[in-house]
């Protein structure tokens, strides 16, 4: 472990994780679903709330200018933590979902014709599948799936055999929640441009974890939500290349979005405006970038390492339990999925949970991989930089424990 990552430090910003939970100590291991939130955001929130709330980008008072200048510091410290090229390019929204449905209800809706097909890989969450379903019924364009190995990686000569000029958008996450599989976008977004279709990748994983370049993977649209990168929930980021979200019509109508409003015709505000209807989440932004600045002043390398340890210390020490299978085991993921063969996974949950261990149990909001695993659902261990080696341990003894009850 480095100087700079010294954990002991991280977990006192952490207020949520020193509780007991069902007697005994919590133990947080669903940090992939969302994260606890640092005392700096904590703050930041408290803060605006106590001194600086004013609507922004209306009126002329004082107040309202500070909140608004604040405001749009928040989109640059996200443009800068992204490498856009320009902060018109990060659109506030709800988080990665909405940003999601943006893209399929503005570009997709406006682009797509009868015929034309969007590809998709069979890992996605529902957020990155269901948008591009609706918006296929709505203009007669199709879904096509790009299948995944039995490894849970995504099968390239598929993809390559099912890009064809048909395709008009490639949608593929960057990080994978259930297993961590990290698609190989860099290859999936140049194969997409060199026949002329547009992608979208779902970043909801990865920003938490490494650190991302749009402008370098030249990806032309880009998602991920605050409340996976230790910001409050309610607040996530749509960027998007300048010029396709200049072509874009806006999507939902109201203050905010439009230059000059009339019964004769309205005229829309430049960007990021246009895609911001009524009043946004101020807080959500701040603490965005809160969070943001935050993560970046510690020793992120440092972290990562210190999170995989874990990893492999959860992976060791549940080895032995007899038909545990962990499902799809990625190489370098800050999560791992796994089932025991004949025991639901929700009875082991509920075990954990009186065991103080909190991880997820389910689909996963990703039904297709679930299918082609065979599974109804898995049990997932998240981890993330404010974990312990006591956490890990507890789970371990807690798993041992429940297994044996099963
Ligand atoms: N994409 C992935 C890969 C996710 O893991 C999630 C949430 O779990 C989402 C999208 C949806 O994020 P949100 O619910 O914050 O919109």
């Amino acid at each position: 472990m480095t100087a700079q990552f010294d954990i002991q430090r991280i977990r006192q910003q952490f207020p949520a994780l020193a509780q007991e939970c069902n007697g005994q100590p919590l133990v947080y291991l669903d940090s992939a679903a969302t994260t606890q939130k640092p005392l700096e955001v904590i703050e930041t929130i408290r803060q605006y709330y106590s001194g600086h709330n004013a609507n922004v980008h209306r009126g002329s008072h004082t107040l309202t200018a500070a909140a608004t200048a604040q405001f749009e510091q928040a989109r640059e410290t996200v443009q800068r933590f992204i490498n856009a090229a320009d902060s018109k390019e990060i659109i506030w929204t709800r988080g990665a979902t909405e940003a999601l449905n943006l893209i399929a209800q503005t570009y997709a809706r406006n682009t797509l014709q009868a015929g034309d097909e969007i590809l998709v890989s069979e890992l996605e969450h529902h957020a990155n599948i269901v948008p591009w379903q609706i918006v296929a019924e709505q203009t007669g364009a199709k879904v096509v799936k790009i299948p995944m190995h039995g490894d849970c990686t995504l099968d390239m000569d598929a993809f390559a055999q099912r890009l064809t000029a048909k395709t008009k958008i490639v949608a593929v996450a960057h990080v994978t929640n259930v297993t961590g599989t990290r698609n190989p976008v860099e290859t999936l977004i140049k194969a997409a441009h060199d026949i002329g279709a547009v992608t979208v990748i779902d970043g909801a994983q990865a920003v938490a974890h490494e650190t991302v370049d749009v402008q370098a993977l030249d990806a032309d649209f880009y998602v991920f939500s605050g409340h996976k990168i230790f910001a409050p929930a309610g607040i996530g980021v749509l960027y998007g290349k300048k010029a396709l979200l200049e072509a874009m019509p806006p999507w939902h109508g109201g203050g905010k979005m439009v230059e000059k409003v009339s019964f004769d015709g309205t005229t829309f505000s430049a960007l990021p405006g246009k895609f911001e209807a009524g009043t946004p989440n101020v807080a959500g932004s701040l603490a965005m970038a809160a969070a943001i600045n935050w993560l970046e002043s510690l020793d992120r390398e440092g972290a990562e390492q210190h999170i995989h340890a874990l990893r492999q210390r959860a992976i060791e020490g549940i080895q032995d339990i007899e038909d545990l299978q962990i499902v799809g085991l990625q190489p370098s993921a800050s999560l791992f999925s796994f089932v025991v063969e004949g025991v639901h996974h929700q009875d082991i949950a509920t075990l954990l949970d009186q065991q103080g261990i909190a991880l997820r149990a389910g689909h996963h909001c990703a039904h297709p991989m679930m299918d082609a695993l065979g599974v109804s659902g898995t049990l997932r261990v998240s981890i993330a930089l404010y974990n312990t080696e006591q956490d890990i341990d507890q789970f371990i003894a807690a798993l041992h424990k429940a297994c044996s009850l099963l």
